[in-house]
């Protein structure tokens, strides 16, 4: 294993933040994963993940199985981490901009078409690496002028030229479930197989190019413009991983975890291993736009009926919706059959906020499909 320190700029003096990653395997032997959590540094379920296949990455290197790269950013926003008021810690938006981290991420799309234009061939591998090495150069040119800016920066050089990016994250009370894009799906099945998820959600574009989506839908996007006669490989799988809720921090989940990830990387061909464990059953595809995000119509006490992972029917009791002052209770229902992956960890809700999501195959959303 190498380690790594990747200095961010500071906004202010007498501060020095760093990215730190962990490398194993050899660049360039095959294909590369990399792995990162705490990009909302308030999500742990992830960090505790990375630090568990750790040490199962170095075994594997040590006993000469690792047959690619991986790469292992367990702490992905110190900036982040380092927030709190009144005695919370704000991980999701910066303090300083109201900006979310998972947001925003550079767009080199539109650089990559100019640069690649007339240098593409018939030859998949060459071209792949041909973007990769331009992507690489387009980052390298940036000149961020804000921490923040610079840390987006560092994540995605660590990340643009992998085969498979996994964030790592959490919802706030919540069974496993994956984002992806439909071109990913295959991928995001395997993946969801080794790790038990219950359901995977699928956008082209979800709006607001988070970090999974800056790394996998550029090539899509590149794939559609050059047309398959410049073929490009097959780019980069991304996946947003949502371990759970913000409390399902443990060493027995999240060493289960950690082994459903290295067999994972078994059958991605990263590491050669006998006797997988048994994979879960297929998770359900859905699209992102097809998910029912179920708002309080009115603010109270929230009371729910039913717990993360429940199949719901059309019709089916979520919660109820009580009113401190005058006791009305109104019950909030599924408008469609779908799982229950999602739901707040609050039980004081105002009015318009979101207090559960239900997966659904059909189409209801349209616009930017993730929360703020
Ligand atoms: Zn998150």
């Amino acid at each position: 294993m190498q380690t790594k320190r990747h200095p961010l700029i500071s906004d202010v003096p007498g501060t020095e933040r760093c990215v730190i990653s962990h490398h194993f395997g050899q660049p360039g032997s095959g294909r590369k994963v990399y792995l990162q959590a705490g990009l909302h540094a308030d999500e742990h379920p992830g960090q505790l993940v990375l630090w568990h296949l750790l040490p199962l990455l170095q075994q594997a290197e040590d006993a000469g199985r690792l047959t690619g790269e991986v790469v292992v950013v367990p702490c992905a926003n110190p900036t982040g981490l380092a927030q709190a008021l009144y005695g919370e810690g704000i991980g999701r938006f910066e303090l300083h901009s109201g900006e979310n981290f998972n947001r925003h991420y550079p767009d080199l799309y539109p650089q990559l078409v100019t640069a690649l234009t007339g240098r593409l061939g018939s030859d998949a591998a060459a071209n792949c690496a041909l973007v990769r090495q331009n992507m690489q150069a387009l980052l390298q040119e940036l000149q961020p002028q804000t921490e923040l800016a610079s840390l987006r920066r560092v994540l995605l050089q660590l990340a643009c030229d992998a085969d498979a990016v996994l964030d790592l994250h959490c919802d706030l009370e919540a069974v496993l479930h994956l984002y992806s894009t439909p071109s990913g799906e295959l991928e995001a099945q395997a993946l969801a197989r080794h790790l038990g998820a219950s359901v995977l959600l699928l956008a082209e574009v979800s709006g607001g190019n988070a970090f999974d989506e800056a790394c996998s839908t550029t090539w899509d996007r590149l794939r559609t413009h050059f047309g398959a006669e410049l073929p490009l490989g097959s780019g980069c799988f991304a996946t947003t991983v949502e371990l759970r809720g913000q409390c399902d921090v443990g060493d027995v989940v999240a060493a289960h975890d950690a082994a459903g990830l290295m067999d994972w990387l078994a059958e991605y061909g990263v590491f050669s291993q006998r006797g997988l464990t048994g994979p879960h059953p297929r998770a359900e595809a859905c699209p992102l736009a097809g998910s029912e995000d179920l708002q309080a119509p009115v603010a109270g006490l929230l009371s729910f009926h039913v717990a993360p992972g429940s199949w719901l029917e059309a019709g089916d009791a979520v919660a109820d919706i009580i009113n401190p002052v005058s006791g009305e209770r109104q019950t909030v229902r599924a408008s469609q059959r779908g799982l229950l992956y999602a739901r707040s960890d609050k039980r004081f809700t105002r009015r318009g906020e979101s207090i559960a999501f239900v997966s659904g195959k059909q189409i209801r959303r349209s616009g930017h499909l993730l929360s703020a």
